[in-house]
């Protein structure tokens, strides 16, 4: 098979890349490991037609792109249920308050974590998004993790655990994982902390009808409709290149073009094989680009009993091994979804576990959040994203200490006739939805006049 372009992925960066490039009047082949496009989104729609959003699912101010998306695929869009009162359970207390940080908290608790708040948003402010390594003291913030700085800067320990429950909920990962700078870079790329964690107003604000792995099908038609051409079940495993092209070995035969766009998660890329090799800077990129761990959990209830009680949904707990939980019921429906995830290293300790330990733990944690109703849901389910042989886990890949300075420049230097997109090389919106739709175009816009 050939085509002028060959776009590796089939996630919405790859989506993006195809539209862009067939927009420039070129061919391309899409080339997708799984038996579906979506990527890290996925909708599984139950016997009962009750649909659930198991990878990403919200989008918010800021997500132009993917509002666009939505609008001109004709998916209608609905802000995610967040009336009533949030709860908080801390060191065996339970408590509901209103706004973004609790203010049930012990008053120097309070103090802490609201400054810890502005002074992380302000250093991010300062991180420029298209080079973070050139920010000031770059090299000091990369050698420095995220933890190491919620140790020295917020010395209340109730603060430096809500805290540690923010990050982890953003990046899924352990703030001892993180390279200070890359936390910095990622908070500035989504607008600040405050807007990452935010519900309305914020990242979560609102949902797609259908879902988002929908709307990536719908797109999709679109694309095809117009001369796109998608191969399924198409692992590639070796990408060659010359002065002229490029020859993209899948598992469903070759594919020839005069360029490549792979949007590759970090993590899969490691296991093609590139002829020649691919920069060693760029390989040490995807290797320190670890793929956050996530196990995201729904249980479904004959109705949102929590929202009679004044409740959103939403709750911050620091048991564990779930800290957080949101109202994920679509507006069509009368039973109550209550989504939660395991992150981290919660997520690499649980992974293992039956589904049904897993669900007794969920069950128990919502249950602390608002009341013994929560206990018997009519349906569990979760998905475990780091056994996802073509994804290796989520939300997105992080940079650990020493990466973003030493190789982080590398993430979208072109290699030949190869130009790299996916939502880590995304300069706005860096691990969602709407970074991998920026990251797609701006790769199509790199081989556009050539
Ligand atoms: C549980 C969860 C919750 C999330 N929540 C949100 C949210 O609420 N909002 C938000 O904006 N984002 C969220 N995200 C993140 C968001 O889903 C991702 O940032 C985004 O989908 C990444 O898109 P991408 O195209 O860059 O990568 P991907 O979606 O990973 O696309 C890459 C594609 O490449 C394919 N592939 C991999 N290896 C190969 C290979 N060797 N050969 C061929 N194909 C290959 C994959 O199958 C995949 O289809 C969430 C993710 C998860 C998993």
């Amino acid at each position: 098979m050939k085509a002028d372009v060959v776009v590796m992925g089939a996630g919405y960066a790859g989506l993006a890349a195809a539209e862009a490039v067939q927009a420039q009047g070129r061919s391309v082949v899409v080339v997708e490991a799984r038996d579906r496009v979506g990527g890290r989104t996925r909708t599984d729609v139950m016997d009962d037609g009750l649909w659930l959003d198991i990878g990403g699912q919200w989008v918010g101010p800021g997500q132009d792109r993917l509002y666009d998306l939505a609008r001109r695929m004709g998916r209608e869009v609905w802000p995610s249920h967040t009336k009533g009162k949030s709860v908080l359970h801390f060191g065996g207390k339970r408590s509901e308050y209103e706004g973004l940080i609790p203010k049930t908290l012990p008053p120097l608790a309070l103090l802490n974590l609201a400054w810890g708040f502005k002074r992380l948003e302000w250093m991010a402010r300062r991180v420029p998004v298209e080079a973070p390594w050139e920010a000031r003291r770059a090299a000091t913030l990369d050698q420095r993790t995220m933890g190491d700085w919620l140790r020295r800067n917020l010395p209340h320990p109730k603060a430096r655990a809500m805290m540690q429950v923010a990050i982890e909920a953003v990046f899924a990962m352990h703030p001892d994982e993180i390279s200070l700078l890359h936390g910095l870079f990622y908070l500035h790329s989504g607008e600040g902390l405050e807007n990452l964690t935010n519900s309305a107003g914020g990242a979560q604000q609102d949902r797609v009808a259908g879902g988002m792995q929908g709307l990536a099908e719908a797109w999709t038609e679109r694309l095809v409709e117009g001369g796109v051409e998608l191969m399924l079940e198409a692992p590639v495993r070796v990408v060659e290149q010359d002065e002229v092209g490029v020859v993209v070995h899948t598992d469903k035969g070759v594919v020839r073009g005069e360029y490549g766009i792979c949007t590759l998660p970090p993590a899969t890329t490691l296991d093609v094989e590139f002829r020649p090799g691919m920069p060693e800077r760029r390989r040490a990129w995807c290797e320190g680009m670890r793929p956050g761990q996530v196990i995201k959990c729904f249980a479904v209830y004959e109705r949102p009993f929590w929202r009679v009680r004044g409740l959103s949904g939403e709750a911050v707990g620091d048991q564990g091994p779930v800290h957080v939980s949101f109202d994920g019921t679509p507006p069509e429906i009368e039973e109550g979804v209550l989504v939660g995830f395991f992150e981290g290293r919660a997520a690499t300790r649980w992974a293992d576990e039956t589904v049904e330990r897993r669900q007794e733990a969920v069950v128990a944690a919502f249950a602390r959040f608002f009341g013994d109703q929560a206990l018997t849901p009519v349906r569990y389910v979760d998905h475990v994203w780091p056994q996802e042989e073509w994804s290796k886990g989520c939300y997105a890949g992080v940079a650990g200490p020493g990466v973003v300075t030493t190789v982080g420049k590398s993430a979208r230097e072109p290699f030949g006739r190869v130009r790299w997109a996916g939502t880590e090389t995304a300069i706005r919106w860096s691990g969602y939805i709407e970074g991998a739709i920026r990251s797609g175009t701006r790769a199509a816009e790199e081989i556009a006049d050539v």
